[in-house]
C-alpha cells in the first residue's frame, strides 16, 4: 500500500531570545506531524511535551494512521504526562498537528488540537486556521466579549482552557479533512502565531517554495520580532493525493455512530469529530 498523502517537509525548533530552555517538542517523521508546547517550572515543562509526543511515536513508520489509534496515542499522553506528577507546579503541555490518514482510499489530514499552539491549512493561496485555540482569549471571542483585532494585547492572552496533564482531563479537538495536492500546513507554538500575524505567516507560506526554506525563515522572523518565547515550526507540503477527486461528498455516507460529522458551517471543508 502506498501512502495516501505525498508529502515533503520542513522543521525548526528555538529556544528564542529570553527563555533559558526550549519547552517546545516536535516530531516531523512520516506520518506524524506534531508540535507540543509544554509548561510548568524547573524543566518540567520541557519534560512534559516531550513525554506526550513519545506517546504518540509508536505510529511513525505506519503508511497512515486511523483515528482510533490517534485517540488512543492521545490517552497515552495524557497518562505518561500524568505520571510526572512534579507537585504543585503541575506540568502540562499543548499538543497541535496531522496525521496522515486513508479514509476509504482518500487521503486525508487527520488534526487533533489541545491547548494554543496552531494548525494552519495554505490551500488556494488562501491561509486558514484550522485548529481552535482552548484559551480565554478565544473564549472571549467566541462570546462576542473580544474582537480578533485586540486578542494580541489582552492581559490574558497566554492562559489556555485545555491542555495535557496539568490536572486537566480535557479531550482534544479532532477534524479530518480531505486533502489536496497542493496543500501547505503549517503547525507551530505560539511563539509564533503570537509574534507574526497571519499575513506574514501567509506571505512566507506562499512565497517560499521548499518547505524546509519556509520554516526556517518563519523562524528567524519570529526571532527578529523580538522571540518572546519558544519558537518551533513544522511545515508539510502535500504533493500527491490519492483520489482527490470530490472526496467530500464520501464525508456524507459516514456512520454517525462511529465517525465524524460533516458540518460546512465549521469553516473548513471537512469534519470535525
Ligand atoms: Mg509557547
Amino acid at each position: 500500500m502506498s501512502a495516501p498523502i505525498e508529502v515533503t517537509w520542513g522543521a525548526r525548533t528555538d529556544v528564542g531570545r529570553h527563555r533559558k530552555m526550549n519547552e517546545d517538542s516536535l516530531i516531523a517523521e512520516f506520518p506524524l506531524f506534531l508540535v507540543a508546547d509544554g509548561m510548568g517550572g524547573h524543566e518540567a515543562g520541557d519534560v512534559a511535551s516531550s513525554r506526550a509526543l513519545e506517546a504518540f511515536r509508536p505510529l511513525v513508520g505506519r503508511q497512515s494512521v486511523e483515528l482510533e489509534e490517534f485517540v488512543e496515542a492521545f490517552h497515552r499522553a495524557v497518562e505518561s504526562v500524568d505520571e510526572l506528577g512534579v507537585g504543585q507546579t503541575a506540568a502540562g503541555t499543548t499538543i497541535s498537528g496531522v496525521a496522515v490518514s486513508d479514509y476509504e482510499g482518500v487521503g486525508h489530514w487527520l488534526v487533533l488540537n489541545i491547548g494554543d499552539s496552531r494548525t494552519y491549512r495554505l490551500a488556494g493561496g488562501e491561509l486558514e486556521q484550522i485548529s481552535v485555540d482552548h484559551s480565554a482569549v478565544q473564549e472571549l471571542i467566541d462570546a462576542g466579549r473580544l474582537a480578533p483585532a485586540d486578542a494580541e494585547h489582552h492581559p490574558e492572552r497566554h492562559v489556555i482552557t485545555k491542555a495535557v496533564g496539568a490536572g486537566s482531563r480535557a479531550e482534544p479537538d479532532y477534524w479530518l479533512i480531505p486533502a489536496r495536492a497542493g496543500d501547505r500546513l503549517l503547525i507551530c507554538s505560539d511563539g509564533l502565531s503570537k509574534e507574526l500575524g497571519e499575513d506574514v505567516l501567509a506571505a512566507t507560506l506562499r512565497g517560499v517554495s521548499s518547505a524546509q526554506e519556509a520554516a526556517e525563515q518563519l523562524v528567524d522572523a519570529a526571532l527578529g520580532a523580538g522571540g518572546h518565547d519558544n519558537i518551533t515550526v513544522i511545515v508539510v507540503d502535500a504533493d500527491a493525493v490519492t483520489d482527490d477527486e470530490h472526496p467530500t461528498a464520501r464525508l456524507d455516507e459516514l456512520d454517525s455512530d462511529t465517525l465524524p460529522r460533516y458540518d460546512s458551517a465549521e469553516g473548513v471543508s471537512g469534519a470535525q469529530v
